[in-house]
């Protein structure tokens, strides 16, 4: 699968319809669905710049008690920490390339 813009323009991965526009290339949404548990929504986006991004939203069902409630937003902060920051490492620019 290539990144480069096809002949109309959009990139293959593209979703075209409403979802591309004001300069930025959308693909269809990737879901990982634990019904009534967690959810999570993956967009790939090329910006008008060329840049491209992974965009996720995350919904979690929080405990009920909101002592636990809490140390799950603690657990998840740490977590989406963590993935954002090996997301960052591996974006990187290398040396000599
Ligand atoms: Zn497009």
């Amino acid at each position: 699968m290539t990144a480069r813009p096809g002949r109309d323009g959009h990139t293959d991965w593209c979703g075209r319809d409403h979802r591309c526009g004001l300069g930025e290339h959308r693909s269809e949404e990737i879901v990982i669905d634990l019904p009534g548990r967690a959810r999570a929504v993956l967009v790939r986006v090329r910006t008008a710049t060329g840049r491209e991004h992974a965009e996720v939203r995350v919904r979690v069902a929080l405990a009920s008690r909101e002592v636990a409630a809490r140390r799950q937003l603690v657990g998840l902060l740490g977590d989406l920490r963590h993935t954002v920051t090996r997301a960052a490492i591996a974006a990187r620019p290398r040396p000599g390339r």
